[in-house]
């Protein structure tokens, strides 16, 4: 029973192919276009598995592209499919911060990773991946490398919460002489509080899993479990929890669909 799901997101588009317990993964940029970035992740991965379309069972589309793919069999919500992934990365996790490129959310899940409650900003920019890329090049730095420049480093305190604000207050203390370290760890703080304050408007939960592409930045990550006073666990295939999720959901929706034939 082969299955595959794919998350087509603002910034980068992901595909999981679920074949028993093993599965393997393509991720690329979404680019312009979600509507070919989803079939370009998606030929990536049947070629890499050596399989073509009629071998798979199902396929589910997730993520802000994926009611452009029309070769999927259905399209479920990120807050669904992100719930299951990251419940199969980290088993046990009863709480899901996710923090993607133009959006975050925080997930309760139930024993099985389905979702109990949430709560998603996807309306401001602020405390998401798109805030950090764009203080980021306010800095001439990489997204990738702001973890490593603020380590160690006492953050400087961040007053604008909006993006475009937050960019010109940079920029303000840059000029001052404020050093880089200090403002990425500033910048960190910032979206761990303002993820924290809508973590806690559901609740807070007693293990955290942290995914998405902001997952992969350790500074967040500390911040957000010094503001939660809980650790916070980050599985190293978190930035593919959507795909994932909808790979084991169209699992489940082949396994129901068998079980129904057979009490026919
Ligand atoms: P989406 O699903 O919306 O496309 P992702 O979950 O892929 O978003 O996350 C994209 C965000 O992840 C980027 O905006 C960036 O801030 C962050 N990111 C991506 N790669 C890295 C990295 N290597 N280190 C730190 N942050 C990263």
């Amino acid at each position: 029973m082969i299955t595959v799901g794919i998350d087509v997101g603002s910034i980068t588009s992901k595909a999981v192919l679920l074949n028993g317990s093993a599965w393997q993964s393509v991720l690329r940029p979404t680019g312009y276009s979600p509507r070919q970035a989803g079939r370009e992740v998606f030929d990536e991965l049947l070629d890499k598995a050596g399989l073509a379309r009629a071998d798979i069972g199902y396929i589910i589309a997730t993520g802000y592209g994926r009611t452009t793919l029309d070769f999927a069999d259905k399209a479920m919500t990120e807050i669904t499919c992100h719930a299951k992934g990251a419940h199969h990365l980290v088993p046990g996790a009863d709480m899901v911060i996710d923090i993607g490129g133009q959006d975050s959310k925080v997930i309760f899940t139930d024993r099985q990773g389905n979702v109990a409650d949430f709560s998603m900003n996807d309306k401001c920019a602020a405390g998401t991946g798109r805030f950090l890329q764009v203080m980021a090049a306010a800095m001439g730095a990489d997204v990738s490398e702001l973890a490593e420049l603020a380590r160690g480093e006492e953050p400087v305190q961040i007053s604008n919460m909006c993006t475009v604000f937050a960019e010109s207050e940079v920029i303000s203390l840059l000029a001052e002489g404020v050093g880089r370290g200090r403002i990425i760890a500033g910048i960190h703080r910032s979206v761990a509080k303002r993820v924290t304050a809508m973590a806690e408007r559901i609740g807070k939960g007693e293990l955290i899993a942290f995914t998405g592409g902001v997952s992969k930045n350790e500074g967040v990550r500390e911040y957000l479990a010094r503001e939660l006073g809980r650790e916070i666990v980050v599985a190293p295939e978190s930035q593919l929890a959507g795909a994932l999720g909808a790979a084991l959901l169209a699992r489940e929706k082949l396994l129901n669909a068998k079980v129904l034939h057979e009490k026919k």
